[in-house]
């Protein structure tokens, strides 16, 4: 660090993002994206964006909002774009979240919770999962903070149902309830529709995952008028322009392409269920994952050797060392090919370690 940097950031530590392809690896299964590329269409309009990079584009990006508001039959007045939904969780830390109230966590959640709060100096509780790696709700009734979970959470890949979502809803009517639901499309059922009836409902959502986006930068956020009126007000005080506008046209392309969306989402649910199926023939065990990943663990073999075992051979998969969850490893789902690959990879783990 410089000289420069101000007090309170000294004892920042910055998010560590996964790992990027670098020489020697052939599969990449450490950051859950997509083995998908964009819609076709979303490339059309990509194209036909970048022919018009010299103007500022619409900063409210009406055209994406609007598509949206149709699509979960919203106001587009309850929708605001984010360049990725990390951006918009910014946001909402910076314009919701104080220094003397409590934020509602789970212990294991998406890493960036808690970046962001020791960014903004927000106390955090971190509500510890069930035994079994599951959300408990009772443990969510009548707080005095606000709470913030990814629903399928990160890294287990475990679903709430809208029910369980509701009961914490209904039992903080004073608390905001923000639900992360990046991975909601690959066998969840979103909360969106509760929007209307909630007034302390916030969800996030991103195009990076489900929708093949990841390096485009797209995320959005629904809640009621106020609620996304207060986001505007971050909004329009930092970065107006923070969607782009070949990510904003790419996201109309992939909503209007509702047929490939749902065909990836298929895709990659059944190379999930085959993958699980085959490695729990081979020793690996992990709760119901309802995501575009698992996480599993063996058991015989450590997290850490399984990660760094399947390196040397090549492919990346992430392992956290924290200590509820370091014998297991976090796995993205890719083609049913790539499964394949990945069996055959710690099949031969699993023969050298005999
Ligand atoms: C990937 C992920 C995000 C961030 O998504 P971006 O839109 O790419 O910023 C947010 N929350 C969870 C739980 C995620 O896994």
């Amino acid at each position: 660090m410089s000289r420069f940097l101000k007090d309170s950031l000294l004892s920042l530590k910055p998010y560590t993002p996964g790992e990027q392809i670098k020489e020697g690896i052939r599969l990449k299964l450490n950051t859950n994206e997509s083995p998908f590329p964009v819609s076709p269409l979303a490339q059309e309009y990509i194209s036909k964006a970048a022919q018009s990079l010299q103007f500022y584009q619409d900063p409210e990006g009406t055209i994406l909002r609007e598509k949206l508001a149709r699509y979960w039959e919203l106001e587009k007045e309850q929708i605001i774009l984010g360049n990725g939904s990390d951006d918009l969780l910014n946001q909402i830390f910076s314009v919701f979240f104080s220094e003397d109230t409590k934020l509602y966590i789970p212990d294991i959640s998406y890493g960036f919770y808690k970046i962001y709060a020791d960014l903004y100096h927000i106390p955090v509780v971190e509500v510890p999962l069930r035994e079994d790696l599951s959300i408990s709700c009772e443990d969510y009734l009548n707080l005095d903070g606000p709470i913030l979970f990814a629903n399928p959470n990160a890294p287990t890949g475990m679903l709430l149902s809208t029910k369980e979502i509701e009961s914490i809803l209904e039992a903080n009517l004073d608390q905001l309830v923000i639900v992360d639901e990046a991975y909601i499309d690959f066998g969840g059922e979103s909360v969106i529709p509760l929007v209307a009836k909630y007034s302390n409902l916030l969800v996030v959502q991103t195009f990076s995952k489900s929708r093949s986006m990841a390096g485009a930068r797209l995320g959005f956020a629904v809640a009621q008028a106020e609620i996304i009126q207060d986001l505007r007000s971050i909004k329009y005080s930092t970065n107006p322009y923070n969607v782009n506008i070949m990510s904003l046209m790419a996201g109309l392309g992939a909503i209007e392409d509702q047929e490939y969306f749902e065909e990836n989402c298929q895709a990659i649910i059944e190379a999930r269920e085959y993958f699980m199926q085959e490695a729990e023939k081979i020793g690996f065990s992990g709760p119901e994952s309802k995501t575009n990943f698992v996480f599993i663990k063996h058991e015989r073999l450590r997290g850490e050797f399984l990660y760094s075992s399947l390196k040397k051979r090549g492919i990346l998969v992430r392992h956290f060392p924290q200590d509820r969850i370091s014998e297991y490893v976090r796995i993205t789902i890719g083609t049913k090919e790539n499964m394949d690959e990945l069996l055959a990879a710690l099949q031969a783990v699993l023969e050298e370690e005999i």
